[in-house]
């Protein structure tokens, strides 16, 4: 397979999703794709873009029920560390 940009060869290899919507974030570390060798781009797997698509509509309808319907006026914590969940009780 070549490059859609710059026709150079795509390689199998692991790179970072990331994907930002309103009110969360999503990051996965780790997922298959082919990686130019040449420019850098990289395309994912049909695969992995059904399973990707998959999460993000699961986690839209979970996440409708913990975020507030204005996010504006809610409280947000800018502290980025993790937290325990049994502190959320
Ligand atoms: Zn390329």
């Amino acid at each position: 397979m070549e490059c859609y940009y710059c026709k150079g060869d795509l390689q199998e290899g692991v790179v970072p999703y990331f994907v930002k919507r309103k009110g969360y974030q999503i990051v996965i570390d780790r997922v298959p794709a082919y990686i130019c060798s040449q420019c850098g781009e990289y395309m994912f797997r049909e695969k992995e873009v059904d399973l990707i698509q998959e999460i993000i509509s699961l986690l839209e309808q979970k996440i409708a029920m913990i975020i507030p319907e204005n996010l504006n006026h809610a409280y947000i914590c800018n502290d980025s560390s993790d937290i325990p969940i049994h502190h959320a009780l």
